[in-house]
């Protein structure tokens, strides 16, 4: 197991693909993108497949969730989850993407193993999409919602961030679209992970003001039934259900006491949490022979150090040097 000195033991591996994204949202990356990641520093497919092996066969791993970057842009993915379901014991398969694209593969997606999906979308509004990820491609984003409806990934999870003046005031119609289409709409409050280090808490819109802007046009109730868990979304029940809604309040109020995750980003490093500032570097082990148990022993060190929280409310804070693009979200 990969437990730490809390007591917390981390179940869930997020698994960057790549860094590289066909999106510049304003709160993750500048308009010109980043310098990715050299190709040679990019995990091959057979090499994801061993660490998350590793994990799932040694150290407990039970969910495995596929991001980036945009894990659509991995030729490989496909294959991937393939062999991911074929583990045993088989863990809980999911991804988060921006949907472009997810119109041609959800369904082969879904054939391969994938069992759910969050597809990010932070507005309805065309001009607005273009401004904040400097994209004209929201048609491609819903009906890539469509499509992964259409292929059974239900509930279908939508992810927005919403931006002062931007489009926090799309809150109770981006919550209409996704009650209307079964899909389960969870509102993350923007975080200091941007490559540009622009975040301002002053300007950050919070769950309680996520809850207020919702609040003028659905009844909002406490959502008895689902056990939180280790799960980062606050859920609410909408007039009355079974629609919810979640709100994933990272910095108003952190849920670092029941973290369960573990990242691997895409150039193999493994980080402890997404503000980590450390990373084991775990492609070296792979790439110079390295046993299965020399990687867990590795893996087990990096999770036994975890910090109690991300410290993102103390003085001290650091952001950490890598964007969200390239930790994986
Ligand atoms: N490209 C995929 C996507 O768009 O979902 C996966 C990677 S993206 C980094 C994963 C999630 O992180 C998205 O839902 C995105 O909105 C969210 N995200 C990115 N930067 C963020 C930030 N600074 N604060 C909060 N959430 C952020």
């Amino acid at each position: 197991m990969l437990t730490d000195s809390y007591g917390r033991v981390a179940t869930d591996l997020r698994v960057s693909l790549t860094d590289r994204c066909n999106l510049r949202c304003a709160y993750c990356m500048p308009p010109e993108g980043l310098d990715w990641l050299p190709t040679p520093e990019v995990l091959t497919g057979d090499e994801v497949v061993r660490l998350v092996r590793i994990g799932v066969e040694t150290l407990g791993i039970r969910e495995v969730r596929f991001t980036g970057g945009e894990p659509l842009l991995r030729r490989d993915l496909i294959s991937i989850i393939t062999a991911t379901a074929a583990l045993t014991p088989r863990p809980e398969i999911s991804m988060t993407t921006n949907g472009i694209g997810l119109n041609r593969c959800a369904v082969a997606l879904r054939d391969a193993g994938l069992d759910r999906i969050n597809v990010s979308l932070d507005t309805l509004r065309p001009e607005v999409f273009r401004k904040l990820s400097r994209r004209d491609r929201l048609a491609d984003v819903l009906s890539g919602l469509t499509a992964a409806a259409a292929a059974g990934l239900m509930p279908v999870k939508v992810n927005t961030v919403l931006m002062r003046g931007m489009n926090d005031d799309e809150a109770p119609a981006l919550l209409h679209y996704c009650v209307a289409r079964g899909y389960e709409l969870r509102f993350i409050e923007q975080m200091p992970l941007d490559a540009q280090h622009g975040w301002k808490r002053s300007e950050m819109i919070t769950a309680d003001e996520i809850f207020a802007l919702l609040s003028r046009e659905f009844t909002l109730s406490p959502d008895s039934e689902r056990v939180r868990g280790a799960a980062p979304a606050e859920t609410f029940l909408v007039d009355g259900g079974p629609a919810r809604v979640g709100v994933i309040a990272s910095v108003t109020r952190p849920f670092c006491g029941a973290c369960d995750r573990v990242r691997l980003t895409a150039d193999g490093q493994l980080r402890n949490c997404l503000f980590a500032r450390s990373e084991s570097d775990l492609r070296v082990l792979l790439r110079s022979g390295a046993s299965d148990d020399d990687i867990a022993a590795r893996w087990r060190a990096n999770v036994a150090a975890k910090l109690p929280g991300h410290g993102i409310n103390d003085p001290s804070f650091l952001q950490p040097d890598r964007p969200m693009s390239a930790i994986g979200g």
